[in-house]
């Protein structure tokens, strides 16, 4: 790291912020931490713990102005004025992951897509954990990256990347990078631009080299069409539930393959995790692992044993016979698409939510061929109401998770099934997806 750049400043004092906080002191940097809402006092303590300068309520943009280097958490949108001003005058802004990456020793796995990351990476991580390698999880989801390397010495890490922690990260080299898929989501912060989203995701390539690999779902259009254009410098590994795949995953016949110096084939009906799309995801750790060399046996008995993370498609209970299942964190119209195609009974849909610019006709087939009724969950109904009336004879509108559940559990019979699959953020009736799941699930087992 140039030896001159001596300030910096973190902007958002949460898990990531924190954690760049206590690299960047160990690496010497005179650090300001400062949020422009309320710390956790739980992250009070560990700045005061490691003797650093905070600040919160507020951005003392004298100090800010004066950095040489900025890390801003990714929750914070480039049009933030304060954000604009550090632009302006030209200091250098960087995510946390970036930062890590100047001072990492250890070898990466990163994984993006607009649905599927979390379940990837923690399916990833898995088999790596299983097969004896001494490997870290960071990004999006469990510690900060930066802190790791700061306190830890992995081998390897697996790393989940929003396209907000893409947008700034710039000399960051993935060894093996992963986009899942690739459809509308977060619009709002692309100037409801498709295009700036999808470079967004592709800069998880930027730096690759020929040693480098690229794993990618090979059906999905916009990853196509956009490596026609690119010169993709990594070797390539797809996945693909219809084509068969010469280096890379495919399906036949309900069995998946995986072609990476061997061949792995196992019955997708053993994979713990159940659809279409967790096939996919499952290709793509799977891949992974193999690109690892990590024995077929260790990835065959991890794909099998593996339990996922909560909220998404997670079984609750089974009540009279009716079967409920959570999928709060189905935030967008794609994940709720596999949501419904893999229900396999007459299905009471609970939907609805902020909905981020959602096209709900995407949905019409699948809804008119598996969705009963509607119950809509959320306080501005009116476009779920308009696009399925024509195609769904009840729809009724909840505005808790508690009565949703009691619409639920009265509309639906016996050997059939409630999914809460919103295809939208929570923030109008809830904190955050868990919080909604958390509710939908205790309103369940109180039936
Ligand atoms: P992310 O971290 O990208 O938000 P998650 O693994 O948390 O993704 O899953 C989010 C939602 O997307 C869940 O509802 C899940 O059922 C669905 N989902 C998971 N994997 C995929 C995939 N490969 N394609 C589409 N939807 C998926």
């Amino acid at each position: 790291m140039k030896k001159e750049q001596k300030h910096i400043s973190i902007l958002g004092a949460g898990e990531s912020g924190v954690g760049a906080a206590i690299l960047a002191k160990k690496q010497g940097w005179n650090v300001f931490v400062s949020d422009f809402g309320k710390i956790k006092q739980e992250f009070k303590d560990e700045l005061d713990t490691y003797d650093l300068k905070w600040e919160e309520n507020q951005h003392s943009e004298d100090i800010l102005l004066k950095s040489d280097l900025i890390i801003k958490s990714p929750g914070i949108p480039d049009k933030s004025p304060v954000i604009k001003k550090l632009k302006e005058k030209g200091i250098k802004i960087i995510s946390e992951i970036e930062f890590g990456g100047y001072y990492l020793k250890a070898k990466t796995i990163c994984i993006t897509g607009s649905n599927g990351k979390t379940t990837t990476t923690m399916l990833t991580y898995h088999i790596l954990r299983k097969a004896g390698i001494n490997v870290g999880l960071a990004g999006n989801v469990g510690k900060s990256f930066a802190k790791q390397i700061a306190t830890e010495e992995f081998d390897w890490y697996v790393l989940e990347l929003s396209s907000f922690q893409l947008d700034d990260m710039f000399e960051f080299r993935a060894d093996i990078a992963m986009i899942l898929n690739i459809t509308p989501d977060h619009l709002d912060r692309y100037d409801y631009q498709m295009q700036n989203y999808v470079d967004s995701k592709f800069r998880i390539l930027q730096n690759q080299t020929s040693n480098d690999w690229f794993i990618y779902n090979h059906e999905d259009s916009i990853i196509a069409g956009e490596m026609a254009k690119r010169e993709i410098a990594a070797k390539k590994a797809p996945f693909s539930l219809l084509t068969e795949m010469k280096v890379g995953a495919f399906v036949k016949e309900e069995q998946i393959t995986i072609n990476i110096n061997e061949k792995l084939t196992m019955s997708i009906h053993d994979l713990a995790l159940k659809g279409k799309h967790n096939a996919q995801n499952s290709m793509a750790s799977g891949i992974a692992a193999r690109l690892l060399d990590i024995r077929s046996s260790v990835i065959r008995e991890s794909l099998e044993d593996f339990v996922n993370v909560e909220h998404r498609l997670e079984f609750v209970a089974k009540v009279h016979g009716i079967e409920f299942i959570n999928d709060s964190k189905a935030t967008n119209i794609n994940s709720t698409w596999f949501a419904l195609e893999s229900m396999d009974k007459p299905t009471v849909w609970i939907v609805g939510g902020v909905d981020k610019g959602n096209d709900y006709s995407e949905l019409l087939d699948l809804v008119k061929n598996k969705v009963k009724a509607i119950i809509c969950l959320g306080l501005d109904n009116q476009k779920i109401i308009d696009t399925f009336s024509s195609s769904v004879e009840t729809i009724v509108e909840a505005k808790s998770a508690m009565e949703a559940v009691a619409y639920g559990y009265r509309l639906a019979s016996k050997d059939e099934t409630v999914l809460l699959s919103p295809a939208c953020a929570s923030f109008d009736l809830f904190e955050n997806y868990e919080h909604r799941g958390d509710l939908f699930k205790e309103a369940v087992r109180k039936l």
